[in-house]
């Protein structure tokens, strides 16, 4: 089914997406079809299907963004503060600093230089993108994302675009009180699986296996030994 959701415009993409149950939220469909994914995704951006980005790394299909995002719901709204690891391409970050404008803040975290730029670049296409940024609600960091961003949490939420070997408590102790974790986790029989973790107000943590799915993995600079 999900590969039938997609369309020749950005606009009818998430319409399809929308009809097709894969996006259900009207705030979060506004934010997708204000940024344009073919500022993003260099071949079919249209196409409900992931694209490579090269540096071994792809921009994740749409119906994967939406599902992410509509997990991440309550915890993007206006002032809120977003971590996304394995940033890749821009795109979802983007999304999200749409949602948690005016005042809030969102990182995104790739440990491939290169990709850190071409986000920057890809943001910069649009008059939208680049204010985001010169107004620092949105910025774009070079760094392993599997330490999260200590620094400038807490997170009310961190989604992580690849998949951990772990559930990162380093991540966990990063969210905010009330926060959620999205994460794709490799299990040991090589199967990834979306795990949400979340922190409520008194900091008690619950973690929920969700459904199968198969992410580019979580690694170590490509440069350094393993
Ligand atoms: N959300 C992105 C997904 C990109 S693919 C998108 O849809 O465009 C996964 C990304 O994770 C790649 O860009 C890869 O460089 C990055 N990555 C892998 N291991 C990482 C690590 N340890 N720290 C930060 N980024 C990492």
């Amino acid at each position: 089914m999900a590969w039938r959701s997609g369309g020749s415009t950005n606009t009818s993409l998430i319409d399809n997406l929308l009809r097709n149950g894969l996006l259900n939220s009207p705030s979060l469909a506004a934010a997708f079809k204000s940024v344009d994914r073919a500022h993003y995704a260099p071949t079919d951006p249209y196409a409900d299907s992931p694209q490579s980005i090269g540096y071994r790394a792809t921009i994740s299909a749409p119906h994967m963004h939406a599902n992410a995002a509509e997990a991440l719901l309550p915890y993007l709204k206006p002032g809120g503060k977003v971590l996304d690891v394995g940033s890749g391409s821009g795109y979802l970050t983007r999304v999200f600093a749409e949602m948690v404008k005016p005042g809030g803040k969102v990182v995104g975290v790739d440990h491939i230089g290169e990709l850190v730029e071409m986000s920057i670049q890809n943001t910069r296409k649009s008059e939208e993108g680049a204010a985001l940024m010169v107004s620092s609600v949105l910025r774009f960091l070079k760094g392993d994302g599997r330490i999260g961003l200590k620094e400038e949490g807490p997170w009310d939420a961190i989604h992580v675009g690849a998949a951990a070997k772990g559930l990162h408590e380093e991540l966990v102790e990063q969210l905010a009180k009330p926060g959620r974790l999205f994460v794709p986790v490799e299990e040991e029989s090589g199967g990834q699986w979306i795990w949400v973790v979340d922190k409520d107000a008194s900091g008690k943590v619950t973690r929920k296996r969700e459904y199968g799915v198969r992410y580019v993995p979580l690694t170590d600079h490509p440069g350094e030994r393993t």
